[in-house]
């Protein structure tokens, strides 16, 4: 039997993201403001425990839970999950 797989996106209701940013560990480099396909991050004023300045989430329910920011982030300090909702949030 043929395995069959469908993109969330794809697959009815539009996942929604929950996006972690582990802020201590950022060193500031702005790759995932920069390359996010949807402009989900943004700079922020916060100043971490390494001097940086985090990204911060602006535009959450654009993130299509692609991940790149997590591939391309050199120092692991972001991740994106599914929300996991249960009355229909
Ligand atoms: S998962 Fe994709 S769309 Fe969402 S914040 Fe990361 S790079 Fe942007
Ligand atoms: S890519 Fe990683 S280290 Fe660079 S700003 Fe984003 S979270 Fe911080």
């Amino acid at each position: 039997m043929p395995m069959t797989w469908e993109v969330p996106s794809q697959a009815g209701a539009k996942p929604k993201a929950e996006i972690h940013i582990i802020k201590d560990q950022c060193k500031g480099c702005g790759f995932c403001i920069y390359y996010c396909p949807r402009k989900v991050l943004g700079e922020s004023d916060e100043i971490n425990a390494r001097g940086a300045h985090p990204p911060k989430v602006v535009n959450e329910s654009e993130c299509i839970l692609c991940s790149l920011c997590t591939a391309i982030c050199p120092d692991f300090a972001i991740f994106v999950k599914e929300k996991q909702c249960k009355d229909g949030c």
